[in-house]
């Protein structure tokens, strides 16, 4: 059996072998580049621009969206139901909001109980119907930061994965 100290000593071992490029960058450094990158695809989702370059149009009208970026080409119909997880991303905002809302006219003893309702089950209409288009720009945009897709090719193209160590 192998003494525990070994994995961390082969490690090491790699680590000098391949110098600059598995050199590890600090970790507040990754943390601030995400950080930066997520608010990034939300910023860019806030202004309904596609998440790549951050200029082109995402939607040609309250619900149709563009094909693919008039600026960078990126595809944004991608494969069929893509967009059913937007559907997750406004229903969940809408039922925090709702329950959020609720609590606090509640405990702030704001209108009674039905006008309490009226105004909920309204928001609760209105407000998935507003926030469809960012629903959907915010789901396109993780997708592309999380899984990111060439922007001219069109089609889902990962990233090759990297070459594993030859010794
Ligand atoms: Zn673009």
């Amino acid at each position: 059996m192998k003494p525990l100290g070994n994995r961390a000593e082969d490690a090491r071992i790699q680590h000098a072998k391949f110098g600059e490029e598995v050199r590890e960058r600090p970790p507040t450094d990754l943390l601030n580049g995400q950080l930066l990158k997520m608010w990034k695809v939300i910023s860019r989702a806030m202004r309904l621009r596609c998440p790549a370059c951050g200029e082109g149009l995402l939607f040609l009208g309250w619900f149709r969206m563009a094909e693919s970026c008039p600026n960078c080409g990126l595809l944004f119909s991608r494969e069929p139901g893509f967009y059913l997880g937007s559907i997750y991303v406004n229903y969940g905002l809408t039922a925090l909001l709702v329950t959020v809302g609720y609590f606090a006219m509640f405990f702030g003893d704001v209108l009674s109980d039905p006008q309490r309702l009226g105004i909920l089950i309204a928001f609760s209409i209105l407000f998935p119907l507003w926030f469809f288009r960012y629903a959907r720009a915010l789901w396109l945009g993780f997708d592309q930061l999380w899984d990111p897709q060439d922007h001219a090719a069109g089609g889902r193209q990962h990233k090759p994965p990297a070459k594993p160590p030859t010794s």
